[in-house]
């Protein structure tokens, strides 16, 4: 190391606050995140040293301008880590997690500060506070109640103990199944093989191949999910069994990357803890802070979508067989993908496959996914090529309002890589406050195979699924408008967050925006009228699969964190754990797996989401709900873009999210679109 100043230590000098990532070296983070820990810690023991009594002012406001630094080096630092995590990198981490939890734990389980909250919550209904700082406290106070604040010494030890097991575990657990995904992507020696794929999927592999000192073979990475998108389309059946088998094998095999171990070990930390704070189960502690509020009432959507779910997945399968019967198959589940798409081709003329030169990415991205922005909230979005990304593969854009001032900027990182983690998601590196002065900062992430050089980018339609849903969390944290940066953009109830995303998804088939991106790459021609219609026509298609495995993956996620200490202790298969959990709902159709299986559902053992998976239906409803509003009301406008963005978009985690969702629509969410959008209804 070099005696040159620390660049994450310099005050931000690039526009927007960006990061000078050019400029920043492995080596420099674990210093930056000492540094920041102490310039934290200074700032909280300022406030709790303190001889004055405890006024919003000198105690909430006091917070909220602290931790400045070490919310800079984590955005910055947790942003690479998802995104290109090489082993440099994946070592830091793992360095820093028992670090970064010690140091949140220090300061969630303060006493002093604690009280020092709770006597000005005590006095909430004598001050005078506008609506977002007296909701500051509120959850100030909650969260750190729910962290243990409230607990004695001796169990806040056990609970920061737990803690730093913990973040030790769920980085484990993403470094096994990262490094099991690599090892078991599928070597193909032969382009028979993998017949039916397109040429840029077949010249994707072929590169794949070569990246690994392969040449001349064929090498198919896996994806996060059970199932690969190559299963829709490979002709040989042997071909797509490998493929799932080793979708289904990740981190579950007797090798220095088995996940399960280390998943027993997490759910049964995390009963300790929830008990700890007085909870029967992790599920319990979560949901206690959530929208739904309880096991009870996730389980009881969750039971109400399952068994028409399974239903309409066991008719589908029916059609399926039907057309297998002629190739001597019993469908298994390696081949659901692909006689789908055979009885899609023949009940509605479709083939997915087939769609992809009408989906350019750049196209796709500014004609389709800026340009409805654009028309809904009158943005304009510009690349800037004098700023740079983490990664050379990231792109930057400006974006700016209507009127010309700046909102902030969003990053692209769109094609996939080995340092890279599956699946696509959004995330902030700086997010918007105005107490500190500061616009957003957003990255989409997405997994797109990278074509050969001088190949275009054809996505499928699922891609382009993806890409409208990751713009709209970037807009979600774009849009915010919230004083305290504890309520930026997306710093909402897990179980509302995708709501923002999902709803941007109507606009990928809505007539003006269709027209304008979905054109072939060779003609122009847009995508024939009669496509579209079928493409309409076919929405509710296989949905009973599409929501069996999501359901499936909930449950899992439900019953594992439904667990007590005593029953967390046991010596559990993990195997027949996840079968009894399924046959319990009546999920366990081996031919519609679950989307993800235990050892590699990092959603919920490594990511976010514990006891949250459900997450995504539970706010499909509101945002059912809410494309029935575009609708009834005129569908892409200004108006309507701009309720949106100013009742909901814009207010972040500033209030209580269900009460935004009345403002804008007038009432509390209905249940009934939803059912009908996948076909639930009866
Ligand atoms: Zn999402």
């Amino acid at each position: 190391m070099t005696d040159s100043p620390n660049p994450l230590l310099s005050p931000p000098a690039l526009p927007y606050d960006l990061p000078p990532y050019g400029s920043i070296a492995v080596e420099h983070y674990l210093p930056a995140f000492h540094a920041a820990f102490a310039a934290q810690r200074a700032e909280v023991d300022a406030i709790t040293a303190q001889t004055d009594e405890p006024t919003f002012e000198n105690t909430l406001i006091a917070l909220e301008r602290s931790g400045e630094l070490l919310g800079r080096v984590s955005r910055t630092f947790y942003t690479i880590t998802g995104a290109d995590g090489t082993a440099e990198i994946q070592a830091v981490e793992e360095e820093l997690a028992p670090l970064m939890s010690a140091h949140r734990d220090a300061i969630q389980l303060d006493a002093t500060l604690f009280a020092r909250i709770a006597a000005v919550h005590e006095q909430l209904d004598d001050l005078d506070l506008d609506a977002e700082s007296r909701y500051l406290v509120q959850r100030h106070h909650r969260e750190m109640a729910l962290a243990g604040a409230g607990l004695d010494d001796a169990q806040k030890q056990h609970l920061t103990d737990l803690n730093q097991s913990l973040s030790v575990l769920t980085t484990t657990f993403e470094k096994n199944l990262l490094a099991d995904t690599n090892d078991l992507a599928v070597v193909f020696d032969d382009a028979s093989e993998l017949d039916g794929l397109g040429d840029g999927e077949l010249s994707a592999t072929a590169q794949a191949a070569t990246t690994r000192g392969l040449d001349g073979r064929y090498v198919v990475t896996l994806t996060l999910y059970t199932g690969h998108p190559y299963l829709a389309s490979l002709t040989n059946r042997e071909s797509r069994r490998r493929l799932l088998e080793a979708s289904r094998a990740r981190a579950s095999r007797d090798n220095a990357n088995d996940n399960r171990p280390v998943l027993r070990e997490i759910v049964r930390l995390r009963a300790e803890r929830a008990a700890l704070l007085g909870y029967p189960s992790h599920a319990a502690a979560v949901l206690a802070d959530q929208t739904a509020g309880s096991p009870d009432a996730v389980a009881e959507l969750l039971r109400r979508l399952a068994a028409p779910a399974a239903a309409n997945a066991r008719a589908e399968q029916t059609a399926l067989q039907d057309i297998a019967d002629a190739d001597g198959i019993r469908i298994e589940a390696h081949d659901w993908a692909f006689y789908t798409e055979k009885v899609r081709a023949e009940k509605y003329d479709l083939d997915r496959a087939a769609l992809r030169p009408w989906f350019e990415a750049e196209r796709v991205l500014r004609d389709g996914v800026f340009f409805a922005a654009e028309q809904l909230y009158g943005i304009r979005v510009t690349e800037r090529h004098d700023l740079q990304g983490y990664h050379p593969e990231v792109r930057v854009f400006e974006v700016h309002n209507a009127d010309g001032s700046e909102l902030g900027l969003f990053l692209l990182d769109l094609y996939t890589r080995d340092t890279k983690r599956g699946g696509a998601w959004m995330n902030s590196i700086v997010t918007q406050s105005a107490l500190r002065g500061t616009a957003p900062v957003v990255v989409n992430n997405l997994n797109v195979s990278k074509p050969a050089p001088g190949t275009p980018t054809l996505l499928s339609l699922d891609e382009v699924t993806t890409l409208f849903h990751e713009f709209g969390h970037a807009l979600h944290g774009l849009f915010a408008t919230v004083t305290y940066p504890h309520f930026a953009g997306t710093a909402v109830y897990r179980d509302f967050v995708e709501f923002p995303s999902q709803v941007n998804e109507m606009w990928i088939l809505w007539p003006e925006i269709l027209a304008n991106y979905a054109r072939h790459i060779d003609t122009d021609e847009p995508l024939p009228a009669d496509v579209v219609e079928r493409l309409h026509a076919s929405e509710a298609f296989n949905q009973g699969f599409a929501t069996s495995e999501y359901l499936a993956a909930s449950w899992i996620d439900q019953a594992w964190h439904g667990l007590s200490v005593e029953e967390a202790s046991a010596e559990i298969d993990v195997a027949a754990f996840q079968a009894a959990a399924l046959s319990d709902i009546g999920l366990d159709n081996p031919a519609a797996p679950t989307r993800y299986a235990s050892t590699y559902f990092a959603h919920v053992f490594s990511g976010g989401y514990s006891a949250g998976y459900y997450s995504y239906i539970w706010s499909e409803v509101l945002d059912a709900d809410t494309v029935e509003w575009f609708r009834e009301n005129g569908g892409l406008t200004r108006e309507n873009g701009d309720r949106f963005r100013q009742r909901l978009l814009g207010v972040g985690g500033s209030g209580d999210p269900l009460a935004a969702y009345r403002d804008f629509r007038g009432r509390d969410a209905e249940i009934q679109p939803l059912l009908e959008r996948r076909g639930l209804a009866g």
